[in-house]
């Protein structure tokens, strides 16, 4: 419930710190607050105003984080029962329009992607009958059972447990706690996830993020058109994704490297479930900048690099670059003639063309010829505001190398 009053607090802005907002960026950063009055607490509803006084709509309020207001909208009025309601039934209803919802082989989809779908602060993932839910911001997490009824209402039966994971990110965010857990429903016997005709355990309870990457779900399957008869060596595998999708297309043999043996376990089952011939696979647990230094690429006709964030903030970014040039120039040295390099940068903080541009540079140290085939994004249910740009954090590039 949200209850509007007189007294709502309210917080006005620097001269001139209204422009972005005006603009339809949502993010009010702390140092562009001139007052706040009312003493608002974590998750409140604040109401932002600009220097000379005009409401500028309404956010939630973090007060320990750089961002200190996420606006949820920009009209006079504070959202009611009803507005979370809607948010949730235009972003389910932009993944219908899409043709995310049924079909064959395909039960897993973003439906809120936070500022890209207007809910700064929340991401939904759903896996075939199970939502999981991750909140950023307190404000976020306080309005739980609204969206759990949102939901409810825009997917009906498709919808049987809503499990809230955002115990480390509201940790990560102003100290709130919460604990992990169903908050609606839980998950039906068997649960399984299908992307592209295969099956996947989601390991929501203990994985990372919402349990998997949704945002490679079309340059997995990419790789998978590309992959008959290839060995690939999977390097930040996770639960294999990329994996799985090359198995199913035919490779003849895949390698799987990440830190974390649980994902690998993870990794295994879902190669099992699908029925594929374990004999063709292998794990790796290895800290991959370790493997490439070591190790010698040239066995395999396609690799995979798809790293962690390395840049969680613009001020990371030069180390990010250097950890990206690093990775990647090590594999295309190594890599043999004609074979394929599918690499991918998550970090916001690193653009499109710095990306292109790093690669650029380790292509020329490497002294190879590397010609670019394909660049990749995130996928549609992974959608960018146009007024806030940050939101575009995925790219990817894949090179085909030759001496
Ligand atoms: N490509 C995957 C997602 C990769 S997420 C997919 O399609 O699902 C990044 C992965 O990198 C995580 O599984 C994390 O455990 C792993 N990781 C992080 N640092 C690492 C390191 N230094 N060496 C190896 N793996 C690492």
């Amino acid at each position: 419930m949200n209850e509007t009053s007189p007294l709502s607090p309210r917080v006005t802005l620097k001269a001139k710190r209204d422009q972005s907002i005006r603009r339809r960026h949502p993010w009010v950063f702390s140092g562009g607050i001139k007052r706040i009055e009312g003493q608002p607490k974590a998750g409140d509803w604040v109401q932002v105003f600009a220097n000379k006084g005009a409401c500028l709509g309404w956010g939630h309020y973090s007060p320990d984080a750089s961002i200190a207001v996420r606006m949820l909208t920009f009209e006079d009025a504070l959202p009611d029962d009803n507005w979370w309601h809607q948010q949730i039934a235009d972003a389910v209803r932009v993944r219908k329009d899409l043709g995310l919802f049924g079909q064959e082989g395909q039960n897993t989809c973003r439906l809120i992607h936070a500022e890209g779908d207007g809910m700064p602060g929340l991401i939904a993932d759903l896996y075939g009958s199970v939502l999981v839910l991750q909140c950023h911001t307190p404000g976020m997490h306080r309005n739980l059972d609204d969206l759990v009824e949102g939901f409810r209402l825009a997917l009906g039966d498709v919808m049987v447990g809503v499990y809230d994971k955002s115990a480390k990110t509201l940790a990560k965010n102003g100290g709130v706690t919460s604990e992990d857990g169903w908050v609606w429903g839980k998950a039906p016997a068997n649960h399984k996830a299908l992307e592209y005709g295969n099956q996947y355990v989601i390991d929501w309870e203990k994985g990372q993020k919402t349990g998997f990457f949704l945002d490679q779900r079309e340059n997995r399957a990419l790789l998978g058109s590309l992959s008959k008869g290839k060995k690939v060596l999977n390097v930040f595998s996770y639960t294999g994704g990329f994996s799985i999708s090359a198995l199913s297309a035919g490779a003849s043999e895949v390698h799987s490297l990440d830190s974390s043996a649980r994902a690998l376990e993870v990794c295994e089952e879902n190669i099992r479930l699908n029925g594929m011939d374990v004999s063709k696979h292998k794990s790796i647990q290895a800290d991959a900048m370790e493997y490439l230094k070591t190790e010698n690429l040239s066995e395999y006709d396609i690799v995979v690099l798809d790293p962690p964030a390395f840049a969680k903030r613009a001020s990371a970014r030069h180390a990010a670059v250097q950890g990206y040039k690093r990775i990647n120039l090590r594999a295309l040295g190594m890599m043999k003639s004609g074979s394929l390099l599918f690499t991918f940068s998550c970090s916001q903080a690193v653009d499109d063309a710095l990306f292109a541009n790093t690669i650029v540079a380790a292509a020329i140290q490497a002294g190879r010829t590397v010609r670019i085939l394909h660049r990749l994004h995130q996928p549609p249910d992974h959608p960018v505001n146009v007024f806030h740009p940050e939101g575009s954090y995925l790219k990817g590039l894949v090179l085909r190398i030759d001496d």
